[in-house]
């Protein structure tokens, strides 16, 4: 059939026999929950097929009705049609799935709209969780009241409400506020520049916003996998759009449910008294503020039984504390427990696990393997402290405070490892060996060291702990300390005869140093022989000497 453009006049001529006919018809757009892959509803989008002169465009023919007062009988046409529809799949056994019919605003002001459409859902006797009614922000113009007043008694009659093209408007946020809306749209196409710029930025706090309120989101006019995926990532998964499905006329939509699973969406977040949920998006209030401000490193996650776990909100000391030079929208998107390292993931959950079950705070240690763009792949170990903050069904908000403690875990390690190192290394040479940090006068033993001498793993300010022992006789304090000043001014070597221990037992003592690219020294390796043992060398190996056992130095 030749396609035409028809005149606003001929349009109007045709209006009535083309409702009657039902030239005007809906078709319907899928919509999906991008993570499973399955149908979780539909939107009835108006079409106008002229017999003689083709599909007319929405876009020409909705204004056009609406300035003429007339889009108001199209909408009620759209709507029995829609309950004709799903009156077909109750008797036929076909799979049912909400079905979502537009709402213009100017059926605000019929006053007749909402028990037009009751008496025809009652009519056709349909389930009312199968109907939902698209309302937009533009709506709202004609007067809050007005539209407050039509939600209520849609409300009344069990009907959804959906928020369409949110974020079009110029109060959007005020508005969801508001207005108790259900469901929120967004619409790709009010994204202002690419995906992951600021528009995106400003998404993702609506998207959190929405998330926080416990408002589902559906995104719609989503074209590519790129979109759908950074939908994702912000948390929100219910998509409509090209890259899933355009509009289907009936028997191709027929056709789709029958081959593709659905479910439904998830229930909203119930909040536990403590916090309020309103209030905690609103960037003006107390609980912003102290998300922001007053608490430490915080993030806001939730967690469902089944062990998929989301991020919803960060704050900036967490940023800071996790050190990454990462935004909060890079953090999100990372999913933090996709690099638990070791059975860190595990421990994790059993602390989340407990958490839940105690209404406690639970804590626990875990590493993970970060990759940022600005600082590439680091590991690094957080304490987290976690409390259940909102539970709705399987699935709990919860409340994590973190602690960087990367650097304490390191040093530790490093202790144990170094410990272990010169453990081998003394017990095959027989000599004592230790490691010395020029910039913190640190000073790590080798086991030999610390089982002889009774040394702690790591020695501050040394060598002062132990001429204060007795290891170094006071009579060699000094000479000891300036020894240990050339060292630290840059000898690459030094070496000295020195008695030791109160049974003042003669060694060689040796430093050698290590310095940096810049010449700088960093580290200097000691080592003590027994001087005897030195004599005897040639000769037959010397008997296992234990020297005098010294008091613990005490540990800082
Ligand atoms: P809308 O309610 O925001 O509907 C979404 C529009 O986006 C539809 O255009 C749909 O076909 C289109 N769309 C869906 N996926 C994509 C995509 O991936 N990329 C792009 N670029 N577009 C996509 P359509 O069907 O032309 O409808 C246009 C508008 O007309 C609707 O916008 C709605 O405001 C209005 N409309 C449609 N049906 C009805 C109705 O029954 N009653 C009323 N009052 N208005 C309706
Ligand atoms: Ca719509
Ligand atoms: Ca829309």
């Amino acid at each position: 059939m030749q396609t035409r453009r028809m005149s606003e006049r001929e349009l109007l001529d045709s209006l009535e026999i083309a409702l009657q006919d039902s030239h005007i018809y809906p078709c319907f757009q899928p919509q999906f929950n991008h993570s499973t892959g399955r149908m979780v509803g539909a939107e009835a989008l108006m079409r106008w097929k002229d017999p003689e002169n083709g599909m007319q465009y929405p876009s020409d023919f909705i204004p056009l009705l609406e300035r003429n007062d007339l889009l108001y009988l199209a909408d009620v046409h759209i709507f029995k049609m829609v309950c004709v529809f799903l009156r077909k799949c109750l008797d036929q056994g076909l799979p049912l799935m909400p079905i979502s019919v537009n709402m213009s605003r100017y059926d605000i002001y019929k006053h007749e709209y909402v028990d037009e459409i009751e008496a025809l859902r009652i009519k056709y006797d349909i389930p009312v969780k199968y109907l939902r009614i698209e309302v937009t922000e533009s709506s709202a113009i004609g007067g809050m009241e007005l539209m407050k007043d039509v939600i209520s008694r849609l409300h009344k009659h069990g009907y959804l409400v959906e928020m369409d093209d949110f974020g079009s408007g110029y109060s959007s946020l005020n508005i969801l506020k508001d207005l108790n809306v259900d469901i929120i749209k967004l619409d790709m196409k009010f994204l202002c520049g690419e995906v992951g710029d600021r528009g995106g930025i400003i998404l993702n706090s609506v998207v959190q916003m929405a998330r926080w309120l416990g408002t589902p989101v559906i995104t719609e006019g989503v074209e590519t996998m790129e979109q759908a995926d950074f939908m994702k990532s912000l948390g929100c998964n219910y998509i409509q759009g090209y890259l899933y499905s355009k509009p289907l006329e009936e028997p191709a939509f027929i056709e789709k449910i029958g081959q593709i699973e659905h479910e439904a969406m998830t229930p909203a977040m119930e909040f536990i008294n403590t916090v309020d949920a309103g209030k905690f998006w609103d960037p003006a209030s107390m609980e912003t503020l102290i998300f922001s401000n007053l608490v430490g490193a915080a993030a806001i996650f939730t967690y469902k039984d089944s062990g998929e776990m989301e991020v919803v909100r960060v704050n900036k000391k967490y940023l800071r504390e996790i050190g990454m030079n990462m935004t909060e929208q890079e953090t999100i998107a990372i999913k933090p427990w996709d690099h638990f390292r070791d059975d860190g993931l595990k421990i994790f959950t059993n602390t989340i696990r407990r958490a839940i079950a105690s209404g406690e705070e639970e804590s626990c240690e875990t590493w993970r393997d970060i990759c940022s763009k600005s600082c590439g792949d680091a590991q690094i170990c957080l304490l987290t402290e976690l409390r259940v903050i909102g539970t709705a069904g399987n699935q709990h908000l919860i409340y994590a405070m973190v602690h960087n403690i990367t650097k304490e875990k390191e040093l530790y390690n490093e202790v144990f490892n170094s410990d272990r190192r010169f453990r081998y290394a003394s017990e095959q040479a027989k000599i004592y060996a230790w490691e010395y940090t020029i910039s913190t006068k640190q000073m790590r033993p080798c086991f030999r060291c610390m089982r002889d001498l009774n040394l702690p793993p790591l020695i501050y300010n040394y060598p002062e702990p132990l001429i204060e022992n007795g290891v170094f006789p006071p009579d060699y304090a000094d000479m000891y300390r300036e020894m240990m000043r050339k060292i630290d001014a840059g000898v690459p070597h030094i070496e000295a005869i020195i008695p030791l221990t109160v049974g003042r037992i003669p060694f060689h003592v040796r430093y050698t140093t290590e310095f940096d690219e810049n010449g700088h020294p960093l580290k200097a390796y000691g080592s003590a022989t027994l001087v005897v043992d030195e004599q005897q060398q040639t000769k037959a190996a010397t008997g296992r000497r234990v020297l005098y056992r010294h008091p613990r130095i005490r540990k800082r």
